[in-house]
């Protein structure tokens, strides 16, 4: 059994490393599983509309970058060259830009309302190209946030 262990030693560090690589991600899974995600029928109803609630979300996100919009958007912002695109103009500060983000005009979750439904998420969320705009990150990131601070002060004035 030893020399038999010996023997795949033997076949040098490479061929160790995918199997420790899979025995640390399967042990970070399990431990992230262990520490994250307690079992759902050990939850309370609240908890478990909460994780059913992001799971819904992540799934929407997906489907959100198959929607065909978000291509016209592209193509609007698109600096075509030579018949060649590659640079987009920020429809907000209107510098060229590598890479574009379609952003919601209207944010989905509004700051005002927070989540209502998931009829009004689904319908402001899956919207027409003239209700999105092509963004540049350094625009986009101020955007959201801006609208992160006005749903911490929505937040605080309700609790008041
Ligand atoms: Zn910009």
């Amino acid at each position: 059994m030893s020399a038999h262990r010996g023997e795949r030693r033997n076949n040098g560090p490479v061929s160790c490393i995918p199997h420790i690589l899979f025995r640390n991600s399967v042990f970070c899974v399990v431990v992230d599983t262990m520490k994250k995600k307690p079992p759902l029928a050990s939850l309370t109803p609240e908890e478990r509309d909460a994780r059913l609630k992001k799971i819904i979300m992540s799934g929407l996100g997906k489907a959100w970058m198959f929607w065909p919009p978000r291509n016209e958007v592209k193509r609007r912002c698109a600096i075509v060259f030579n018949n060649e695109s590659g640079w987009f103009r920020c429809e907000l500060c209107k510098r060229e830009v590598q890479k574009i983000d379609v952003d919601h005009i209207i944010p989905c979750i509004k700051p005002s309302d927070g989540f209502t439904s998931w009829d009004d998420f689904i319908n402001s969320r899956f919207v027409l190209a003239d209700k999105l705009q092509g963004i540049c990150t350094t625009c986009h990131k101020l955007k959201t946030k801006e609208e992160n601070r006005q749903r911490r002060e929505m937040k605080r004035v309700r609790k008041m």
